[in-house]
């Protein structure tokens, strides 16, 4: 079975740029940003979809993004951020993420991933 893109950067077989990690999630920043400070909150553990993933995680990966909802806007002087889970078609990658994406609707990505890594971080 071909392991997919999120375990491979878990095991760090894949290069990301990582702002968080603890037992249970990995926090990074998107390679392929909707927006600048386009972040995603992806469990450790493969879980498909939401559907699939543990009530307990669920609670653990919001807490870990609220705290970086606050930390993004600061730094980025966002003035929203919208979260979003995409499920069935829409979701690209099979592994469970949860997407942060400050000034969605309002600005879109202008500067490269590092440049923001590096305000965020
Ligand atoms: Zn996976």
């Amino acid at each position: 079975m071909k392991e997919c893109l999120f375990c491979k950067i878990i095991k760090g077989e894949v290069p990301t740029s990582k702002l968080y990690e603890d037992d249970m999630v990995i926090v990074i920043m998107d390679a392929y940003p909707d927006v600048d400070g386009h972040v995603l909150v992806i469990p450790k553990k493969h879980y498909e979809s939401l559907m699939d993933i543990p009530d307990d995680l669920l609670v653990h990966i919001n807490k870990i993004a609220k705290k970086y909802i606050t930390q993004i806007m600061t730094r980025l002087n966002a003035k929203s951020l919208s979260l979003c889970v995409n499920y069935g078609e829409s979701q690209m990658i099979k592994h469970y993420h949860l997407h942060l994406l400050p000034n969605k609707g309002y600005k879109k990505s202008e500067k490269s991933v590092a440049e923001v890594y590096e305000v965020i971080k």
